[in-house]
């Protein structure tokens, strides 16, 4: 009997995979609802079911891929609850504090929740470039979202890549050397391929553009108007980068270490802290001695 209802109980969950609510449930199989509490008391122990809070208070269920079954095995409904809660939490992830406000459990036991759910492969921290990189929660099997991971110019780690960011801007460089003068959607057809060709990842608008605005910076490429019958008609941006004439000369004075000193305001020529007894001021005026002010 109770492996009959078993069957018919785990069919309706495949009819109804968004999940599986109590007025389906009594509809649905004709049984006592106390014989059912016992088939899912049953499954959930087994960890083929996974249960749900909706937010009009009622529970609901759904049955577990049976891949998945061994790493729901055992959990308990504490479990399932914050499972649940990164779960509708999608790609952003959810902070600590919101599971914390959201259950209403403690910090200790959210922690020791999320180790196992962490240890089990169900979910897994991710470091968000919004608050510090502090850590985010997913399932396991998520891709983070742009504003998580922070696009395709943050590494591994959530912070600048660097040498990533060097070499797209020495093609942005290049590229502009060699045609003379293009536009921004120039530049997003050639860099998207090159970066898909280097690391099989695609650069956004977003982070091509802050790509152009920093060699803008470094003075190697500048902004011109396009007069060309397409910009003038409004079908492109109005604005063409080309490669800069005027070089930007390098001001020493913004390497000396004074300008960001911790003891800046207590160093004076006959004090404790002087630039005559300090290290990073010699070493300033060592690398600057062949130079011209
Ligand atoms: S001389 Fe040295 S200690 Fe004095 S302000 Fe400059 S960096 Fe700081």
């Amino acid at each position: 009997m109770s492996e009959e209802l078993e069957n018919k109980f785990l069919e309706l969950c495949a009819k109804y995979p968004a999940g599986l609510n109590q007025q389906m449930m009594e509809m649905g199989l004709g049984h006592k609802m106390e014989d059912v509490a016992k088939v899912i008391n049953n499954l959930l122990k087994q960890g083929r079911l996974l249960i749900h809070q909706n937010p009009d208070e009622t529970t609901s269920y759904r049955e577990v891929n049976p891949e998945d079954q061994m790493k729901f095995r055992g959990l308990g409904a504490e479990d399932f609850l914050i499972y649940q809660l990164i779960e509708t939490s999608g790609n952003n992830g959810a902070w600590t504090r919101e599971l914390k406000q959201q259950s209403g459990y403690q910090q200790v036991q959210i922690t020791k929740i999320l180790k196992i759910l962490e240890n089990r492969k169900l979910i897994k921290a991710v470091k968000s470039i919004q608050s510090g990189r502090k850590k985010v929660y997913m399932l396991y099997n998520m891709e983070p979202s742009r504003d998580v991971t922070g696009g395709t110019l943050y590494g591994g780690d959530q912070s600048y890549d660097h040498q990533y960011i060097q070499i797209m801007k020495m093609h942005i460089k290049t590229f502009v050397e060699n045609k003379g003068a293009v536009d921004l959607s120039d530049i997003m057809t050639y860099l998207r391929k090159v970066a898909e060709e280097a690391t099989s990842q695609s650069l956004g608008p977003e982070d091509i553009q802050a790509l152009v605005n920093t060699v803008i910076y470094d003075g190697d490429i500048e902004e011109m108007r396009d007069t060309r019958m397409g910009a003038l008609m409004g079908r492109r941006s109005g604005i063409l980068y080309k490669p800069t004439k005027t070089s930007i000369p390098v001001n020493n004075f913004c390497n000396m270490p004074c300008g960001n000193c911790p003891v800046f305001e207590i160093c004076s020529d006959d004090g404790i802290i002087s630039p005559k007894k300090c290290v990073y001021f010699q070493q300033f005026l060592d690398q600057t001695d062949d130079l011209d002010f």
